[in-house]
């Protein structure tokens, strides 16, 4: 592999390049949160027709788009595969965490990221009330402002979907 800028002996880190939008924006993660839990015990419970089951998850499709950005740049940096991969996950994305694990390794069989080690933050919800410009923590999409309980506002942190950098080797 080519040592260009960003390389750490004969591994290259990227970072911050990586942002995925357009999916996972969800506007309904508390649903999300409860209906993945839901979905892991039916899996769990039902294992019949399991990968079918998996492919049919949110979190699965997820996990595909990650695969696939890592075998692009993998391919692009020519190097082998995935060593590690950092990713910061907002709790207000939609993407429950247990899901997310569930889908990632029917997802990353046979691909670069196979064996890589995951590293994944999570970010905290917060938001900032239109009416009363009070800044506060939010666990969920639809909670209230607590000084004025307004529910105006507008998001800071939360709903991110970011590979934050992967380790190639
Ligand atoms: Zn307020």
């Amino acid at each position: 592999m080519n040592c260009i800028q960003g390389c750490f002996g004969h591994k290259l880190k990227i970072f911050n390049k990586l942002v995925m939008t357009g999916i996972a924006q969800s506007e309904h993660s508390e649903y999300d949160y409860y209906h993945g839990l839901f979905r892991i015990l039916r899996i769990i419970l039902y294992p019949e027709n399991l990968d079918e089951k998996v492919s049919k998850m949110h979190e699965f499709s997820i996990a595909l788009s990650i695969v696939e950005i890592a075998e692009k740049e993998v391919k692009k940096h020519n190097a082998e595969r995935v060593e590690s991969i950092e990713m910061e996950i907002g709790k207000l994305s939609g993407i429950e965490p247990m899901a997310l694990e569930f889908a990632w390794d029917h997802a990353v069989v046979d691909t670069v990221l196979e064996n890589a080690e995951r590293k994944i933050n999570y970010i905290k919800g917060r938001a900032i009330c239109e009416e009363c410009g009070k800044e506060f923590e939010i666990d969920f999409i639809y909670d209230e402002c607590p000084d004025c309980h307004s529910y105006q506002k507008e998001f800071l942190s939360g709903k991110e979907l970011i590979v934050k950098s992967l380790t190639l080797i």
